[in-house]
């Protein structure tokens, strides 16, 4: 490999206090607000998203920005008290070191912000790794933190493929890993940070679901089915690709979707074997007895929950209807897949939503909207083969990328002993 990682910011970079760390972000941010339209049109350009999508885009990283430019004023410890007279006990976060960021095509600026932020705003320094489908983005993300003051080599660049990302992850010199990519590739990443003790926070996939409730309100629930399942195309962590249905309001609720579907034009995939892919599940789901009920993008029924098309992550716009007669059933269609990103009800029994929100087991539950729709403040992830623990935004993001220490502080002037001293 012909890379060189520089390491020799570390330690300037790290004793800069946070506030003022914060500062330079605090301006990225404002960088990325006054260049919004023009990064949004390289979005655009380099994976294809509209440009509405390819500005909010911006607009989630611009926003990260601003939060954990705050966070240079918090990042709390705790202070607690002490079990021994005359001593005080307290905790302070400090960072890790070398993060390594490797990154997804879908979310080029938005997800390495989630990631590049908290972590420069802690005092590690960052390897980012973007993917081979959007360097242009990375680029440019780049110079607009330099254009803001941030020290050369605080965040360095790696351009190329997943030979790229897996000599990163080997390199000695990386502390902590965060992933963002497919599970497959997030297991032997993880793999490898297990067998060299490194610290490793993945974001992987997601077989998101919304369930419509007899209850509802119907045209709500299209409105956010359409925009989760088919927005972007289906190629987000957290499009919606199972509709759980209430046995009651099926037939309704499908003429509904076929309908709205059918006025649909969804863009070009991130590349034509994306495409293939979605095909080759359909094509085995209607060998298997699944109903095609729309060309393109794709709503299925006839399917049962345990179809590879109801279960594995597709990242296009295939969505599967799934009929339950019961809560019990809706439930445990709906946590039964191998991953647990978001889940989502729709309903106007307050009741039934409160169930929901504590039986849906995923790292994001809605009410009453769609699978996407996260903001930057909150924690992002999910169990299962979705993440191993980890989050990315909001405090939760702080624990990737910092160590807590614990200190004690004795001042008896006297030996005193934690658990025997009475
Ligand atoms: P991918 O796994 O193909 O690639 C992700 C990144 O990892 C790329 O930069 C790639 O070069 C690199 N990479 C691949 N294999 C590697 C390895 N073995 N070692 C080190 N680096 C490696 O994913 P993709 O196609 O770019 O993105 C789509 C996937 O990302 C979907 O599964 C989607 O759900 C997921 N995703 C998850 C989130 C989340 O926050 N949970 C957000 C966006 C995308």
């Amino acid at each position: 490999m012909m890379f060189t990682l520089d390491v020799s910011a570390l330690p300037d970079w790290r004793a800069i206090p946070a506030p003022r760390r914060a500062e330079i972000l605090y301006r990225v941010a404002e960088r990325l607000r006054e260049r919004q339209t023009e990064l949004a049109k390289v979005i655009t350009d380099e994976v294809g998203k509209s440009a509405e999508e390819a500005w909010a885009e911006v607009q989630e990283a611009i926003d990260s920005g601003y939060y954990m430019a705050g966070e240079g004023r918090r990042c709390f410890g705790i202070t607690t008290p002490s079990e021994l007279p005359n001593k005080f006990a307290m905790t302070v976060r400090e960072p890790v070191g070398v993060v390594a960021a490797i990154t997804a095509w879908n979310f080029p600026i938005a997800v390495p912000a989630w990631k590049i932020f908290p972590a420069l705003v802690l005092g590690n320094i960052v390897a980012w790794k973007p993917s081979e489908h959007a360097p242009r983005c990375a680029m440019a993300l780049r110079e607009i933190f330099l254009a803001a003051g941030l020290p050369a080599n605080v965040l360095q660049l790696f351009l190329g493929d997943a030979s790229v990302g897996r000599w990163l992850v080997e390199h000695p010199a990386v502390d902590v890993v965060s992933f963002t990519g497919s599970a497959t590739n997030g297991r032997e990443v993880a793999a490898t940070c297990g067998r060299l003790g490194k610290r490793c926070a993945l974001e992987l996939g997601g077989k998101n679901a919304i369930i419509v409730w007899e209850d509802a309100d119907l045209e709500l629930a299209v409105d956010g089915i359409i925009w989760s399942a088919f927005g972007t195309a289906g190629q987000r962590c957290t499009s919606c690709s199972r509709v759980i249905v209430h046995e009651p309001i099926r037939e309704p609720l499908t003429q509904m979707l076929i309908k709205r579907t059918q006025q649909l034009s969804v863009g070009r995939l991130i590349h034509p074997r994306a495409r293939e892919r979605c095909e080759r599940y359909v094509a085995d789901a209607v060998a298997a007895g699944a109903r095609r009920l729309t060309d393109w993008p794709v709503l299925l029924d006839q399917v049962t929950p345990q179809m590879p098309v109801a279960q594995e992550e597709i990242f296009g716009p295939v969505c599967v209807i799934l009929p339950a007669r019961d809560w019990e059933e809706a439930v445990r269609i709906n946590n039964d897949v191998p991953y647990g990103l978001v889940s989502a009800l729709y309903t106007r029994d307050v009741n039934r939503a409160f169930r929901a929100m504590r039986e849906l087991r995923s790292g994001l539950v809605y009410i009453n909207a769609g699978t996407i729709g996260s903001e930057v403040h909150l924690p992002f992830g999910g169990p299962r083969v979705t993440g191993n623990g980890w989050r990315e935004a909001g405090p939760a993001a702080l624990d990737t990328y910092s160590e807590w220490k614990t200190i004690y502080v004795d001042f008896s002037g006297r030996l005193q002993r934690a658990q025997m001293d009475r």
